[in-house]
């Protein structure tokens, strides 16, 4: 059995026990040993058998018994016994409808259905009536959801990096191309698509009607299928023959607006001869938003990105050591990389007080003796207080070689005293960049009333960076805020706040987020080298 196969499975399992209500916590850790596998460079299937298994982080004697179970029989009963409780693809479409887990699984109950398919004969016969609790109202809702057309979108956007998850997987499985908002790099992802070139479209349906990830389809004709997950998110497959492939890619990547202001568009095997056709040049899809037919400047590569200038070590709420990280930086081809850890005003976790900062540069000179050329910079991510003064005294942030300023509690307040705060903190000499300047946490906390162009006024005055903040929950600033920073001067860093070594991969989030607001090479400091 596969690493793949194995993390699926764990990962429906601990879909179920949401579902089923089970402790949160447990339906957590099978999450994350889930994400541990699928990146396990090993055979999980050989640990098990060799009784190694719990030397994976975050697998203990539970997990391990799971794990043992469907490695030997192929399958794991209890996860069986909760599919037929539960019938999960009702859940789905019920979640995608707008009912909660728990009122799906009673409406199938009521309705004594045990599909998706026997619940939309039971809504077309009338028969939700006369379910308990669902009066006219509710009824006409959901047959109008029911019967829905058109493009299906999720209550709220995914974060990108788990919507990139689920469609490249869903790609890969059934030998598609990822399109929607994924491939445009949107940081909250609400058209999930796939588009698939075959002779056989009955086929890859029928595969996609049955894939781990879908639980339920909801719409299907002969091009076209609408599934559903477990979580209710619709993904849109759309099949294609390959004359026609590069046309139905266009289509399924780009905003409306994009798309229709290219119409018609001439039917090619793959989008540069669409482009070709229309006489425009071929277009990044992550700049496919508004309506642009012209050539973008030379966008920032990845490969351009020399260092990341922003990251956390085991000193404040990072996972890893400072050689470690330095180690795993260098690997990836990097000359340097800035340790930023918290100070203490940050509150949830331990800060770094000016005494462990000395302390910590000890610890960072140890490192770059063992790495180098590779170069470890002493950073610091200080804290803005409420009054705009930073966290450590200024002698402190004098010795460092990099320092991000932050605001972390208190952002409430209102946009004149949230400015004041934030340009007194871009006065102080040593500050070189503001981290996550918007403060938002995607879905959870919405942006700080911050007057964007006073700060890149005083950014480009007293020559401050702004971070481009890689956390898929942060992609802060925004495209559209790139954008303008860069129309006013300022320079941006593409940073990843890693708090392990895994989370240095998120540079690819940064990166495509800058080139969201059309940054170029030239524009980024971090493509430069080191002096
Ligand atoms: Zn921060
Ligand atoms: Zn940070």
């Amino acid at each position: 059995m596969e690493n793949l196969e194995v993390a699926d499975r764990l990962e429906a399992f601990a879909a179920l026990l949401e579902l089923g209500d089970a402790n949160p916590y447990t339906a957590r850790a099978y999450r994350r040993a889930a994400e541990t596998i699928r990146a396990a460079p090993s055979s999980v299937a050989e640990l098990v058998r060799s009784g190694r298994v719990r030397e994976l982080r975050g697998i203990g004697p539970g997990i391990e018994a799971r794990l043992r179970e469907l490695v030997e029989t192929g399958q794991i009963g209890e996860l069986a016994e909760l599919e037929r409780e539960l019938a999960p693809d009702l859940v789905g479409l019920g979640r995608y409808l707008g009912l909660s887990a728990k009122r799906s699984v009673e409406l199938a109950r009521a309705l004594d259905v045990r599909t998706a398919e026997e619940l939309r004969a039971a809504a077309a016969d009338g028969r939700l009536r006369a379910v308990p609790g669902i009066g006219p109202k509710t009824e006409a809702r959901l047959l109008e959801a029911l019967g829905r057309e058109g493009q299906p979108r999720p209550r709220r956007g995914l974060l990108l990096n788990r919507a990139g998850d689920l469609v490249g997987g869903i790609a890969a499985a059934i030998g598609g191309e990822v399109a929607g908002d994924v491939r445009r790099w949107r940081d909250s992802c609400e058209l999930l698509a796939v588009v698939c070139a075959t002779p056989d479209s009955r086929r890859v349906l029928a595969r996609f009607a049955q894939l781990p990830q879908i639980v339920a389809v909801v719409e299907q004709d002969e091009q076209r299928a609408v599934g559903v997950t477990v979580d209710g998110l619709p993904v849109e497959l759309v099949v294609t023959d390959a004359q026609r492939f590069g046309a139905a890619l266009v289509r399924a990547t780009g905003s409306p607006a994009y798309v229709a202001a290219l119409e018609p568009l001439p039917e090619a095997p793959d989008e540069q001869a669409v482009y070709h056709a229309l006489g425009v040049p071929w277009c990044p899809p992550e700049l496919r938003e508004d309506p642009f037919r012209g050539a973008p400047p030379p966008l920032l590569e990845i490969s351009d990105i020399r260092g990341d200038l922003h990251c956390h070590t085991t000193w404040s709420d990072g996972r890893a050591s400072v050689e470690k990280m330095g180690r795993s930086a260098m690997e990836r081809g990097y000359e340097y990389l800035a340790i930023c850890d918290h100070t203490p005003a940050v509150g949830a976790v331990r800060g770094l007080t000016a005494d462990d900062v000395r302390r910590q540069g000890e610890e960072i000179a140890a490192a770059n003796e063992a790495l180098a050329p590779f170069r470890v910079l002493r950073g610091i991510e200080c804290d803005i207080l409420p009054d705009g003064r930073l966290d450590l005294p200024d002698d402190t942030l004098a010795e460092l070689d990099w320092v991000q300023a932050s605001v972390h509690g208190g952002q409430r307040m209102p946009r004149r005293e949230m400015t004041k705060r934030v340009e007194e903190a871009l006065r102080n000499p040593y500050v070189r960049c503001l981290s996550h300047p918007k403060g938002r946490i995607i879905n959870r906390r919405p942006e700080n009333a911050l007057d964007l162009e006073r700060v890149f006024a005083l950014a480009l005055e007293s020559g401050v960076a702004l971070e481009v903040n890689g956390l898929p929950d942060r992609l802060d600033l925004r495209g559209e805020h790139v954008r303008e920073a860069i129309g006013a001067g300022v320079e941006i860093v593409c940073s990843t706040d890693a708090h392990s070594v895994r989370g240095l991969d998120n540079m690819m989030l940064s990166v495509m987020t800058a080139r969201r607001g059309w940054a170029t090479p030239g524009q980024v400091v971090n493509t430069r080298s080191l002096p």
